[in-house]
């Protein structure tokens, strides 16, 4: 389900965070509890945000035991900031996903379908760039198919398999992202719009993939599915994502 109304105003886009990591992420700064995370956005002048901790491959237990954690501190704070309690789930393979029990009380389902540098990740059978695609495109028909995302997570990125397999195989960055033709990314956006399932504009690829986030951007727009935008915060210094705004205005908008 689409958690705003699809909006392509960047006043509107950036007025909440939808993608942040507290410390119960192993990759999430000591320091950032859910209070430091609601007290950056407060400063921020934020509207809405979702944490979303990791649940990588086979976590599926860490979901109750964070939401345990994460609810009464949410109960006690005051503030005008809304929040929802979400997670990165991971769909690592075809069919392959965390979070198999449909009535888990999660309030923002932001999947992963490229973490491929994961344990456990499923790795195509051809692993040339262009299998690397086509994995990806199977994975997230299923996603849509199942009906399972609000969202998907730095869609189409490619950094993290060129970061774990760029000596093994030469792949440089853009080497699979830039093989997405107008074409597959407007036939996936459209399927995913029927189904409510938004795209995240993932504030830490907007200068390294700048090019193909104009393209994403302006196909989502034509096809008018919804986007939220996320800062994938692991500190509260990340949560604060206005200088990305200037940085859509100017070279993605
Ligand atoms: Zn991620
Ligand atoms: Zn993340």
């Amino acid at each position: 389900m689409y958690l705003h109304e699809p909006t392509y105003d960047p006043d509107e886009l950036f007025s909440a965070n939808y993608h942040i990591h507290t410390n119960l992420s192993r990759c999430g700064r000591r320091d950032m509890t859910l209070y430091a995370a609601v007290k950056a956005a407060q400063a921020a002048g934020l509207k809405e945000i979702a944490i979303t901790d990791h649940i990588h491959p086979f976590e599926t237990p860490k979901l109750a035991r964070n939401r345990r954690v994460l609810l009464p501190q949410r109960e006690e704070m005051e503030t005008n900031v809304k929040i929802f309690l979400g997670a990165e789930l991971s769909a690592h393979g075809e069919k392959k996903y965390t979070l198999q029990y449909a009535n888990f009380p999660l309030e923002y389902r932001l999947y992963a379908h490229n973490h491929y540098h994961m344990r456990g990740w499923e790795q195509p059978e051809d692993r040339s760039p262009s299998g690397y695609k086509e994995h990806c495109k199977r994975v997230l028909y299923n996603m849509i198919a199942s009906g399972k995302p609000d969202c998907f997570a730095h869609p189409f990125i490619d950094r993290y398999i060129v970061r774990e397999f760029e000596e093994d195989y030469g792949f440089t960055t853009g080497c699979i992202t830039n093989l997405w033709t107008d074409n597959e990314l407007g036939d996936l956006m459209t399927a995913a719009k029927e189904k409510q399932i938004a795209w995240e504009l993932n504030t830490t690829v907007f200068r390294t993939y700048t090019d193909f986030m104009r393209r994403y951007f302006h196909i989502g727009k034509e096809v008018g599915v919804c986007f939220n935008v996320g800062s994938d915060a692991h500190s509260a210094d990340k949560v604060d994502h206005s200088f990305y705004k200037d940085f859509f205005i100017h070279n993605i908008l």
